[in-house]
């Protein structure tokens, strides 16, 4: 009834007011979101996405638009994509071809190896056999070190393979983190300090407050998805204090780059560790904590840990600070004790805006602004936009849509199921197709000159505020994620954090705003996606792009196949080094210099020493050390060069 009914709608705008078709495409919306279930969404979204894969569907569907296309081959079929996303190379002795997940990486290396004992697969519904440690996966990796240094080869470790830049890949031994899930288990051994065994005190810094919060330890293997964990640790009744956009990485993977969601208050995913065991070279093992870590050093002496496998405890400061966010090249961390909160829901609200009133309200409020919500982000159309939809600097202006995340208590069945606490239909719909994303790219590098008025009409889709009827409540990682679904198989992002102070961050976004419309209005190269400005709470790890630092990351979002994308990215980014802006160690494109690293990490020096010490062998280094100049700082280098 409901799909005559829109079908109906639809047809009788197309033909009778066809200047009407943006409201009534709404109101669709409001009544799809009202009257549907997710559980019929994510139906509908499996049968389309069922349809457009059938061979002959997708034929008649590229034929037309190859057709329609000036000479460009298109093609719809994400398998390809999915196939990389859900694979997992058994380990062989077989030379394999490796490709990171957005296919900006290669590397066949030597050895493909999958150490550990844990399950890759069904690793929440077995959590509760997965407590004891996994001390003979731990011995292996340590063998594997020991072999690929005595053959003068390297040796470096993937999670996930989500990074865009070459920090994961490997020519010589490339290890799978992917069975590295033992342990599971809340962390209460004996040689933890009695007040940190079954949760603990910690005080935030809130609008000049401080607000006592209570934390808990958990040990995971390192190698664990988020998006297992964070189910594991639903279990436990714990969640993360925060997410990205996304749960696809490995815990390790994403720490090891320093991953972050966005809330002022927030800190970035290294910071959640509190405890880590590290292999380094010779294939030593350490337990690596800060100075009054959470161990009991005396006690520690008596464990198992110590008395039979050798881990030697470092409680350490610099060195401890510079291996949370070491992208692979101290060793290989096996597991970590992080710490979590209770499990909490969020309501979301993504309201409408310009850039040009937040930044007004940004610049007038301060950070009491930023700081008012517990999450707090913006997607801006770096376009501005005039009332015809077109591009116009004068009386345009940007559309942006303000997302904010707040803790609520737990919904009721009731309004779960309420449609204003639900996320609206077309837009969350949309990213579940998987050829959506191929269509627009076709469509934006056919006339990208629609990008501009696109970009708000899609901003404009997911305005979701209670003003509105709207909102979003649900599981807290269930809101943190941003829907992506079969979109995220499109988008590629590169992303540079800048400090708050003295406004640089602004600063630096007007710079990106307006490179961006000198491009389009000159050269005809645009960006096909928002720009996406998120904020963190400065974090203890030498190498976070937080470190030192509230800071504004901007995220500049392309789609895969757009015509100039990279080049757009690259240029943003080398426009914001007179912003001394830290790009995402996982999500860039650009060289980094030494003295560039240098210059923008002033504890550089120190985790050089961290460096030094756990890989005075050299053996953790890869390209990514070679072309910063990082390999250099070690004796055996030159060696080692290829
Ligand atoms: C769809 C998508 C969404 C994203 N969303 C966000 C976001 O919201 N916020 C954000 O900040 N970033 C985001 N990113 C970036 C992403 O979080 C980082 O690039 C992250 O590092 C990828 O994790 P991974 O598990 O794939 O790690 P990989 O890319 O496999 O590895 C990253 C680095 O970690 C090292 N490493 C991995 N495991 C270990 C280990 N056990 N011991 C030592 N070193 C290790 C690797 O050697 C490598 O140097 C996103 C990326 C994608 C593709």
């Amino acid at each position: 009834m409901l799909t005559i009914k829109i079908i109906f709608q639809l047809l009788f705008t197309l033909v009778f007011k066809r200047s009407k078709l943006p409201e009534t495409i709404d109101k669709i919306d409001i009544q799809l979101t009202r009257k549907v279930s997710d559980e019929k969404r994510l139906k509908t979204v499996a049968l389309l996405n069922k349809i457009f894969g059938t061979r002959v569907v997708r034929w008649v569907v590229e034929f037309f638009l190859c057709k329609a296309s000036k000479g460009e081959f298109i093609e719809i079929n994400n398998a390809d994509f999915i196939k990389r996303y859900q694979r997992y190379i058994p380990e062989t002795d077989e030379r394999i071809s490796w490709t990171n997940w957005a296919s900006t990486q290669k590397s066949q290396p030597l050895q493909y190896l999958i150490p550990g004992n844990g399950p890759h697969i069904h690793v929440v519904d077995n959590y509760l056999k997965l407590a004891d440690y996994d001390f003979e996966g731990l011995q292996t990796i340590q063998q594997l070190v020991k072999d690929a240094e005595s053959k003068n080869l390297r040796i470096r470790c993937v999670a996930s393979g989500h990074s865009l830049s070459d920090i994961a890949i490997s020519g010589d031994f490339m290890v799978s983190t992917k069975k590295m899930t033992k342990p599971q288990r809340r962390a209460n051994q004996a040689y933890i300090k009695e007040q940190y065994r079954n949760g603990h005190s910690a005080y935030i810094h809130k609008d000049g407050d401080v607000i006592e919060e209570k934390r808990y330890l958990f040990e995971t293997g390192a190698g664990t998805l988020l998006e297992d964990l964070k189910q594991i640790l639903e279990k436990e009744g714990f969640a993360f204090t925060n997410m990205g956009g996304s749960d696809v990485q490995g815990f390790m993977g994403a720490a090891s780059t320093s991953t972050h969601g966005s809330g002022m208050n927030l800190k970035p995913f290294p910071d959640m560790i509190a405890s880590m065991v590290l292999i380094g070279s010779n294939g030593k093992a350490y337990r690596l904590e800060p100075k009054n870590g959470i161990t009991d050093p005396v006690l520690y002496l008596q464990s198992e840990e110590y008395k039979t496998y050798d881990i030697e405890l470092i409680q350490d400061d610099d060195m401890f600070y510079s291996s949370t966010v070491s992208m692979g090249c101290f060793g290989i961390i096996f597991s970590v004790i992080i710490e979590v909160v209770d499990f909490y829901y969020l309501k979301e609200e993504r309201t409408p805006s310009t850039w040009e009133a937040e930044r007004q309200k940004i610049v007038a409020l301060g950070l009491n602004y930023i700081r008012k919500n517990r999450h707090f982000e913006l997607a801006v159309n770096p376009y501005p936009v005039n009332e015809k939809g077109e591009l116009d600097k004068i009386n345009g202006s940007r559309y942006c849509i303000v997302t904010t995340r707040n803790i609520i208590p737990k919904p009721t069945a009731n309004q779960s199921k309420s449609p204003s606490e639900k996320r609206n239909f077309l837009s969350s719909l949309a990213s579940g197709l998987y050829f959506v994303g191929s269509i627009s790219v076709f469509l934006f590098n056919r006339k990208p000159e629609s990008i501009p008025r696109s970009i708000s009409s899609s901003l404009k889709r997911i305005v979701d505020c209670d003003k509105e009827g709207g909102g979003y409540s649900d599981k807290y990682y269930n809101v943190l994620n941003q829907g992506l679904l079969e979109m995220k198989f499109f988008g590629y992002a590169s992303e540079i954090a800048f400090t708050m102070q003295d406004n640089t961050y602004l600063h630096a976004i007007d710079k990106i705003l307006e490179e961006s419309v000198r491009m389009a209005e000159k050269y005809g190269q645009y960006n096909p996606s928002p720009i996406a400005i998120r904020f963190t709470d400065d974090s203890h790890s030498y190498l976070s792009m937080m470190h030192n630092m509230a800071a504004c990351s901007v995220e500049v979002v392309s789609l895969k196949g757009f015509i100039g994308g990279e080049d757009f990215q690259r240029r943003i980014e080398r426009e914001m080094i007179a912003f001394n802006g830290r790009p995402h160690w996982g999500l860039h494109l650009e060289s980094l210099s030494f003295d560039r690293i240098q210059k923008i990490y002033p504890k550089f020096p120190v985790w050089l020493e961290a460096y030094k010490k756990f890989n005075h062998t050299s053996v953790f280094n890869n390209s990514f050390t070679d072309r910063t100049g990082i390999s250099a700082v070690l004796d055996k280098q030159a060696a080692f060069k290829e």
